[in-house]
This record gives C-alpha cells, structure tokens and sequence, in this order.
C-alpha cells in the first residue's frame, strides 16, 4: 500500500470543474494583479478569522516581512520568537534588519514556552531591551501557541505581536481563531499547507486601520498615490488567479479540517490500542482547536530508523524540523550554541510527521499504525 505524506491530487478531482470554471473567467477577462477576486478572498478570510481587515499578500514569507515593516521594525530592533518551526518566521526578521531572539518550546506542543521567553526578555541588557519591538508567536502544526501568556508578555513590553499563522488557518485558541489575537497575523496559500493556492501566496490579517493602511501601500510600493512614495514598500501582491483558487477552497475548509481531526482521532486510537504508547508521544492537544496542519509524534529512540522502515512500506514522512534556527549555519553570527535550547534539539531528534490530510483512507491509517508496530516488535 502506498501512503504519501500528502496527495493534492484526491483534492483536486473533487473541486476540478469550480477551480477550473474560476481560472477560465480570470483568462478571459486578462486582469490578473489584485482586483475583486483578490477583494473577495479578504473578506472572506478576515471573516473566517474574525478580523476587521485581511490584505492579500504574495505568500506567508511576505506577509511576515510587510507585517513587520508595517509595524516600523527594522535596522538593529529585537523580535523574539521561537526557534523550532519554518526557517521563515526568523528569515523574515532578518530580511528586515532586525535581530531574531530564541526562546525555547514547550515539550508537549513544540510551541513557544512563555517561561522561557520572560527569562529571555529578562536576561537582555537594558539597551537591548530597549531594541525590543516585537514577538512572533507560531502555531506551530495548527495548534495555537499559549496566546494569554504570550499576549501579557507582550503588554509588559510593548511589544508588536504577529502571530506567524501560516500553518494554522481555522485552528482556535479558546474562542479566538489564529491570526485574530495578535496586532497581525500572517497565513500561506503555499501549496502543502491545509489551505493552499496553485503557487505561492499568503494573507496578512490584523484588526488595526492603521497597520491595514500601512500593508495596502507598502504591497504596492509603498505608493499612495500611485507613482508617489513616502515610503519604500515591495511587490507583494496576490494574484487573482491565487485569490480565486483559494477562494473555491475556503468553502471547504472546515470539512478538510474535520476530516484531518477524524483522522488524528483515529491514529489515537490505534495506537494506544496496539500499546505504542511506550515508544512514542502522541501530539498533546490542548483546549485549543488543533486543525493538525501536520500530526506529529514524538519517538523516544530510532526515530531516523523508523523513518526509513517506513518509507521502504511506502509510507511518506517528514521532519518538521531536523535543525533548530539557533543552531542554523546563517545565524552563527547570533552567537548561540547546541545546548541553548535544549527542548527544541530534543524536537529536531525526535519528532515524525505522519501522513493525516483529509482523503487519507482508514485502511491507510490503519497500515501506518501496523507498520511502526511491526518496526518496534
Ligand atoms: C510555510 C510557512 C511559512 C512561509 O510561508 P510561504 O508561503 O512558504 O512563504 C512561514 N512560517 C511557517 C511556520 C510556515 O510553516
């Protein structure tokens, strides 16, 4: 049996004829920059996650670089955020001049632990304080970082929250949904993610006419009017072809996000039943709705072992992620070293994505529960 880590293609059979009917009116009517289909899918996702305002933006990379350039961070100021998740949330922080500052995660959700980001706040010098603008929570796999705490945190300080939403649409802290608790909050359409475009695109979301103002002209330049600049923005624009596909796909979400927590569910089940549990960790699920943009478990040993069996069982995995961003080769100059962060290496040795998008069949599941028994028998 094959059991790929994600098959867009069952996706896309069921939504074929819309994405297809869509895509031929946007070719006809040869307008392809922004526009109301771009307008569209801003309402729409602002509504989704119960912002004021939502700007289109040309992926979840952009939307954390514009969303920091609209909150005036730049050249020598702090962000804190954590080291373990997709290199982008501190790329970003740097292609914007400013300095990323780690605080470890939390065991259980491989999210920022709020402990250790006062502790790191603490620790900096009073000038460095002063520097520090901002944080940038991660929802990491599609379960909501501790916001309360991080919020709180960020009023002592004073801090710009933007909450790196990218893998995280849909998912609800209490009855907050991610990306509506912070100043900003930032999502990808990158394909793989669990609402995706046909390419690249992203979505800022934030409640503030101001940072909106702000996010309309810097994607365009930083113009207003147009040929005009006060400001020096970039090309972040969404595509009306990747507004309209995302569009279509909107609709379904929420029975994508059901089928992904059916089938987190059932690999529960299973693997508590075939008395896994000493050898792995199942994903912690806190009051929060976990949309499982990943499901990931934690293996105590032979992780990289395991991995392999189960790609010769035809069974696709991933390592989100094998080296934390403190330990990357670009950040040397930071200053940090193996051991600052242990809980995150601890992750980057550990963790195992499974296959759990929602077309996933049971007999699937069923199969990759059989085969990391078989592994560990
Ligand atoms: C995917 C991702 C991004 C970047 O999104 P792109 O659309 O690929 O630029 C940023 N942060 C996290 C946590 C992600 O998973």
């Amino acid at each position: 049996m094959k059991v790929p880590l994600l098959d867009l293609k069952l996706q896309y059979k069921t939504i074929k004829e819309e994405i297809l009917k869509v895509t031929q009116d946007i070719f006809e009517s040869q307008y392809f920059i922004l526009g109301p289909h771009v307008e569209t899918l801003e309402k729409d996702i602002a509504r989704y996650c119960g912002t004021k305002h939502a700007v289109g933006v040309s992926s979840g990379t952009d939307a954390l670089i514009i969303s920091l350039m609209a909150a005036g961070i730049g050249d020598g100021d702090i962000v804190l955020t954590s080291p373990y998740t997709f290199f982008a949330t501190a790329g970003s922080i740097c292609r914007v001049g400013a300095k990323p500052v780690f605080a470890d995660i939390d065991p259980e959700t491989c999210n920022i632990d709020p402990e250790s980001i006062s502790r790191v706040a603490d620790a900096l010098s009073s000038k460095e304080k002063k520097r520090l603008k901002g944080i940038i929570p991660v929802h990491l796999y599609g379960q909501s970082a501790e916001m309360d705490t991080v919020l709180d945190f960020a009023k002592d300080y004073n801090l710009v929250t933007i909450e790196d939403a990218a893998q995280a649409i849909g998912s609800e802290y209490g009855e907050k949904r991610a990306g509506s608790m912070g100043d900003f909050g930032c999502f990808s359409f990158f394909p793989s993610k669990n609402l995706g475009a046909f390419g690249d695109g992203g979505m800022v979301t934030t409640d503030s006419d101001e940072f909106n103002h702000n996010l309309q002209i810097l994607r365009n330049h930083g113009a207003e009017p147009k040929y005009y600049h006060k400001i020096v923005g970039g090309n972040f624009r969404l595509d009306a072809l990747q507004a309209a596909i995302v569009s279509v796909k909107l609709k379904y979400l929420d029975s994508w996000t059901k089928g992904r927590r059916e089938n987190a569910l059932k690999y529960r089940e299973l693997i508590t039943a075939a008395g896994l549990d000493k050898f792995l960790t199942l994903p912690e699920e806190r009051e929060t709705r976990h949309i499982y943009n990943q499901f990931v478990i934690n293996l105590t040993e032979k992780r990289d072992e395991l991995r392999l069996f189960l790609q010769e069982s035809g069974i696709g995995t991933e390592i989100y992620y094998p080296v934390p961003l403190h330990l990357q080769e670009c950040f040397k100059g930071l200053g940090y070293k193996k051991g600052d962060f242990p809980v995150a290496e601890y992750a980057a040795e550990h963790t195992l994505a499974l296959p759990v998008y929602s077309e996933l069949s049971n007999d699937q599941i069923e199969y990759v529960v059989d085969k990391i028994s078989a592994f560990y028998r």
